[in-house]
């Protein structure tokens, strides 16, 4: 079968491999259909990404057809839709013991530390399995993990109603936390440095816009806010400056979620901290989300139609990549697709 390895970084290739079987561990065969392409596979391509190992067959955004079933995986039967979650963790760590998968001391995440998606078959535990209704098409499935990462951050804000939530950017990652922080939270600030980006965010539910790059960013928190500040605050732009920006605009008691993955050192003050008693938290991957994220589609909460601007076959992920570091604007998530689908 054909699988999409980054042999090293900047090497993409199209290989040929074994189907996968399926065994007691992994006992679901799984013929994918739908593979989202996210910034961090992007990164992993590029040799950016500080987790990841080659060579990798990459890919954590998978949707496909249960094709086959061994002993176990009770409740999915042959022409099952499922998204495969990514995180997979041991289950007797200190974090697993806390139900903390997402951070286990041995986490493998598919498509970064073990074989992910980019493959036309891959067998998984049942377990890991989340059954799709009807009424969300393969190709848009694929923004259902986005969207459990996205639940995770408003999650470890503790995000409720009368919060007034700062999100700093409005790229993909931004715009799927707005559109689970918009159901949960009325108040929401979004800044970013691109004009078109806020206009969509405004157009989404926002409640304020900033652009840092022409307006004083901290004068227009505070006047956003009546002069006290969010009470949360979300990094989704992960850059140099932003942990210490948000550290000095959040309010007293509030907290900041902080997402980025880059190792460079940065300076904050404890101060800040310390005199504010603000709650600096991380939030990595998801922590059993899928569920969530399938009922708010059932429900009617969450729709994510029309997310997926391009789609390339596999074979042709070469062309994808290229296309996303020509950074067109018409841009938004490409999607990989197989044969047949
Ligand atoms: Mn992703």
């Amino acid at each position: 079968m054909k699988a999409v390895q980054i042999v090293s970084p900047g090497q993409l290739k199209v290989i040929d491999v074994e189907k996968p079987t399926i065994d007691k561990v992994n006992n679901v065969l799984i013929r994918m259909t739908a593979a989202g392409i996210c910034g961090s596979d992007v990164g992993i391509y590029h040799g950016t990404n500080a987790a990841a190992t080659y060579p990798r067959i990459i890919g954590h955004e998978m949707v496909g057809v249960v094709e086959e079933t061994g002993e176990g995986a009770e409740g999915l039967k042959r022409g099952d839709r499922v998204i495969v979650n990514q995180v997979t963790s041991c289950g007797n760590c200190y974090p697993c013991s806390r139900g903390r998968g997402n951070v286990c001391d041995h986490l493998k995440v598919r498509g970064v530390h073990i074989d992910g998606g980019y493959r036309e078959f891959i067998a998984v535990p049942a377990a890991d399995c989340y059954l799709l209704p009807d009424s969300i098409s393969d190709q848009d499935a694929v923004m259902i993990e986005p969207t459990t990462i996205a639940i995770q951050s408003c999650t470890r804000a503790e995000l409720e109603k009368n919060d007034m939530l700062l999100l700093y950017g409005a790229g993909a990652l931004g715009t799927s936390i707005l559109r689970i922080a918009r159901t949960l939270c009325d108040h929401i600030i979004v800044a970013d440095i691109m004009d078109d980006k806020l206009e969509a965010a405004k157009a989404a539910g926002a409640e304020y816009t900033i652009n840092t790059k022409t307006e004083d960013f901290l004068q227009k928190v505070r006047e956003y806010t009546h002069g006290r500040g969010p009470t949360v605050s979300i990094d989704a732009a992960c850059v140099s400056n932003s942990l210490m920006l948000l550290l000095e605009a959040t309010g007293n008691a509030g907290r900041v979620i902080t997402m980025g993955f880059s190792t460079a050192p940065v300076e904050v003050n404890q101060f800040l901290i310390t005199s504010k008693e603000l709650d600096v938290r991380g939030s990595r991957l998801q922590n059993k989300m899928f569920g969530c994220a399938i009922e708010m589609l059932k429900d009617g909460t969450l729709d994510l139609t029309g997310s997926v601007s391009h789609t390339f076959p596999l074979e042709r992920a070469q062309e994808a990549f290229d296309f996303i570091d020509s950074r067109d604007p018409s841009i938004r998530k490409i999607v990989l697709t197989f044969d047949g689908n």
